[in-house]
């Protein structure tokens, strides 16, 4: 066993703004996992993983957005100081300001765990595009290589259903 260290929360989000990165992650271990990130502009898809996931927001207010089984969408509002526990397989997308940071608990995955990453029309409601990844490692931001897939594509962005093509942001 190495040594044990804490890490000071208040010197993690005054790095992170520095850093081309907006996720900077504290440990990866078998059954927990825990990193800050900061709020991303136009965030638009919703995140379905098989771990647990519990948010604290240390700076600014989050809108977290997310879907029930039958497909309904709800916001739930967690404010700077305050704690939330989103269990696994709940699709969420969680919305603050690039100036707000938010620490998240998970663990690790499974080799057979994937995560997806899904948008959907804003005007009709269907399912435009899924990203399915193995999330082996949160250091290589898996958020953002879906985000290049989702707005890199023109067809990933047309809805099958209505033909409304979400823009870029
Ligand atoms: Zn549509």
């Amino acid at each position: 066993m190495s040594e044990l260290r804490a890490v000071s929360l208040g010197q993690v989000t005054t790095e992170i703004p520095k850093s081309p990165r907006p996720v900077s992650v504290l440990w990866q271990a078998p059954d927990s996992i825990a990193f800050v990130a900061r709020g991303r502009e136009h965030r638009s898809e919703f995140h379905n993983d098989p771990s647990d996931e519990v948010m604290y927001m240390i700076k600014g207010d989050m809108n977290l957005h997310y879907r029930t089984p039958a497909g309904e969408e709800k916001i739930a509002v967690i404010r700077e100081g305050e704690i939330i526990y989103c269990p696994a397989g709940v699709p969420h997308s969680p919305r603050f300001s690039p100036d707000s940071f938010v620490l998240v608990l998970e663990r690790k995955r499974r080799p057979e765990e994937r995560d997806r990453f899904t948008w959907y029309c804003a005007q009709c409601g269907a399912e435009l595009y899924e990203s399915i990844k193995h999330v082996a490692d949160y250091r290589e931001d898996p958020v953002s290589r879906a985000y290049a897939e989702f707005y890199d594509t023109e067809s990933h962005r047309t809805c099958a259903r209505c033909g409304h093509v979400t823009a870029r942001p």
